[in-house]
C-alpha cells in the first residue's frame, strides 16, 4: 500500500494551513505551522512565490488530497463517483472523503490521526456493523455501528486512545457517547460538517479539465 514518506509538518509547511497529520502534537505550541507561521520548508521559503491560476488550482487539490492522506488515482477515483451523484460535484467529493472509515475513527477517538486510524484498521482491529473491516477507504452510511474486534487486548487499545482523545470535538453526523466505545453514524454529513477548510469548487474546475 502506498503511503507518504516526507516528513508530515513539511507536507503542513508546504500548504501553508495545519491538516491535522500528527495528531496529539498539532494541538500543541510544537506544532510547525504555529512555530513558522506556515512559511513553506527549504531554503527558498523567504522568497514569496506568487502562484498561477494553475498553481492555486493544483495546492488547493494537494491540499485536500494530503489531509485525507488519498493518492492522486484514488482521489480520480473518488472525483468520478462525486461527478456521477446527483448535486454538487464538489460538495459530493467532500462528502465521500468524509465518510472514510479511517476519517471517521479520526473523529470518534480510536486513533491519534488519520494516518493512525488507518494503521489500526489495516491491523484487522475494527468492526463494522460485526463485522471485520480492515480497509481505510470503507465508506461508512447512515445508521453504522463502529466497535473494536471483541477480543481484549483491542478493546484496551481503542479506549486509551478514546481516553488520550477525549477532548476531540466530534461533528454532530456521528456520535461515541462517553463511557461507550461504539461508534454510531447518526446521518451522512453535509458540507457544512466536513473538517476541512477547502475551496473545493478549485479543486473540481482542475479535475474537469
Ligand atoms: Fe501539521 Fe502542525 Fe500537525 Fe505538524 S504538528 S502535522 S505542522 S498540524
Amino acid at each position: 500500500m502506498a503511503r507518504h514518506v516526507d516528513p508530515k509538518c513539511r507536507l503542513c509547511r508546504r500548504e501553508g494551513v495545519k491538516l491535522y497529520l500528527k495528531g496529539y502534537r498539532c494541538e500543541t505550541a510544537k506544532c510547525s505551522i504555529a512555530k513558522r507561521r506556515g512559511v513553506p520548508g527549504g531554503r527558498a521559503s523567504k522568497r514569496v512565490r506568487k502562484l498561477s491560476s494553475y498553481g492555486i488550482h493544483f495546492r488547493e487539490k494537494q491540499k485536500l488530497k494530503r489531509f485525507y492522506g488519498v493518492f492522486e488515482r484514488q482521489f480520480i477515483r473518488y472525483y468520478h463517483k462525486a461527478e456521477r451523484k446527483e448535486g454538487n460535484t464538489g460538495e459530493n467529493l467532500l462528502i465521500l472523503l468524509e465518510r472514510r472509515l479511517d476519517n471517521v475513527l479520526c473523529h470518534i477517538g480510536y486513533g491519534h490521526s488519520r494516518s493512525h486510524s488507518r494503521q489500526i484498521i489495516n491491523h484487522g482491529h475494527i468492526t463494522v456493523n460485526g463485522k471485520k473491516v480492515d480497509i481505510p477507504s470503507f465508506l461508512v452510511k447512515q445508521g453504522d455501528v463502529i466497535k473494536p474486534v471483541d477480543k481484549e487486548a483491542d478493546i484496551n487499545m481503542i479506549k486509551m486512545n478514546v481516553e488520550s482523545n477525549k477532548d476531540r470535538k466530534q461533528p454532530s453526523w456521528l456520535e461515541r457517547g462517553d463511557g461507550d466505545l461504539d461508534g454510531r453514524i447518526l446521518q451522512l454529513p453535509n458540507r457544512d460538517e466536513v473538517s476541512v477548510d477547502i475551496q473545493e469548487q478549485l479543486v473540481i474546475e482542475l479535475c474537469s479539465k
